[in-house]
């Protein structure tokens, strides 16, 4: 006989993704070996051209392996160079992807991924964290969609700090707060996997810790360490929970109005914060006992201040008349989310960070 049970217990469901994972200093000199672990022969490398040191040194080691090179990528990842550097692949008879650089050189070869079905070994240079997800997001028609695929999730990712250590000031914030966005995310999750929740919380703790120290001495080895460490765990946690509200907009808003995608995130977090935390406070319980506060967007918002990324979404560039449209926009998909979510809220969201109110 069937029994029902009155005691509601939150259900989850988690598929953990296999990759292989390298962490520590001096740790490019093993891209090599780990190309050769795959069996690859034919490999396109994809860097960012501030990624070009490390790129060159991979390239070096791996000799004739390299058959194809790509040094343009562009933010938030236009579907045409997705299938120009597809087509290029799909020539040349690559078997695997080498990406060296931020979230949108490994986006660019998750594209690729989708399309060619080859692996990728990730050598990440930020925080972005998008080494450890299968997600990947392709901008189409001003729309920047965000899917999944377990085929595009790094096989091999290479974290080696001393790539970071010369990471400059803005970026280190900006990115470093994309990856607190992660945890964030992760924690306010009604279907949190338990190893998720674990994980989010570890992750923030070290980027909380971290970020105001590795911004002050960009140089210093043991906060870029515990930076990288936490962008690990919020790649981890943004993979195994998900996005919701706050990532959508963020997307909305780098896909259609080009706003830079780290500095959306850093701006924009203690807005959503204040908004689930005034419509469904117990949503946000999880955030409080990780970061230890009973205001998570305020400490979110003060860190955003101290390591000094421009405060609003008018300080990137968003047009007051772009605002409400950006709302409507937002508001024609449906969002998984703890709290209330419709166009009126996300206006608010959108204004508030707009003007800078509410947390100053
Ligand atoms: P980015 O890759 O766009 O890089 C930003 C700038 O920093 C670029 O000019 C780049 O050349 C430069 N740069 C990168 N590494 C550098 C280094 N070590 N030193 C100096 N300059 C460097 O920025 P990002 O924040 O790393 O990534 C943002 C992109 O990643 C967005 O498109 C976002 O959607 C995507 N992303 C995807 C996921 C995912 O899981 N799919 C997760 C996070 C971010």
């Amino acid at each position: 006989m069937l029994t029902t049970l009155s005691l509601a217990v939150p259900r989850f469901s988690y598929d953990q993704p296999a990759a292989r994972i390298i962490f520590g200093r001096a740790t490019l000199n093993e891209v090599s070996a780990e190309v050769e672990r795959l069996g690859a022969r034919r490999v396109l490398l994809v860097a960012t051209r501030s990624a070009a040191g490390p790129a060159g040194s991979a390239a070096t080691s791996l000799g004739e392996r390299i058959v194809l090179e790509v040094d343009r990528v562009r933010q938030h990842v236009p579907i045409e160079d997705v299938r120009r550097v597809a087509d290029r692949t799909r020539s040349e008879d690559v078997d695997a992807i080498l990406a060296v650089g931020g979230g949108s050189a490994i986006g660019l070869a998750k594209g690729v991924a989708h399309e060619m079905h080859v692996p990728i070994v990730a050598v990440p240079t930020t925080y972005a964290g998008s080494e450890m997800t299968p997600v990947f997001g392709v901008t189409k028609n001003g729309r920047k969609l965000p899917q999944r695929d377990p085929a595009v999730q790094p096989r091999t990712v290479i974290y080696d700090v001393d790539l970071t250590l010369g990471l400059d000031t803005e970026l280190t914030a900006a990115s470093g707060l994309n990856a607190v966005a992660h945890c964030v995310e992760a924690l306010y999750a009604s279907d949190l996997p338990a190893i998720i929740e674990a994980t989010a919380t570890a992750g923030i703790q070290n980027l909380l810790t971290a970020l105001p120290r590795a911004v002050a001495g960009s140089e210093d080895v043991g906060s870029r360490e515990q930076c990288l460490r936490g962008a690990h765990l919020a790649g981890v946690s943004l993979a195994g929970a998900g996005m919701s509200l706050h990532h959508h907009l963020c997307h909305v808003l780098g896909g259609a109005f080009a706003l830079d995608h780290a500095r959306t995130h850093a701006v924009l977090l203690p807005f959503v914060l204040r908004a689930i935390d005034s419509d469904e406070p117990a949503a946000l319980d999880r955030v409080r006992r990780a970061i230890g506060s009973d205001d998570p967007a305020d400490v979110i918002r003060k860190v955003v201040l101290e390591i000094g990324i421009p405060g609003t979404l008018a300080d990137l560039g968003l047009q007051a008349r772009q605002v409400d449209s950006a709302a409507e926009l937002a508001s024609r998909h449906p969002v998984r989310c703890p709290a209330r979510v419709d166009e009126t809220v996300i206006r608010s969201i959108l204004w508030s960070a707009w003007k800078g109110d509410h947390l100053a």
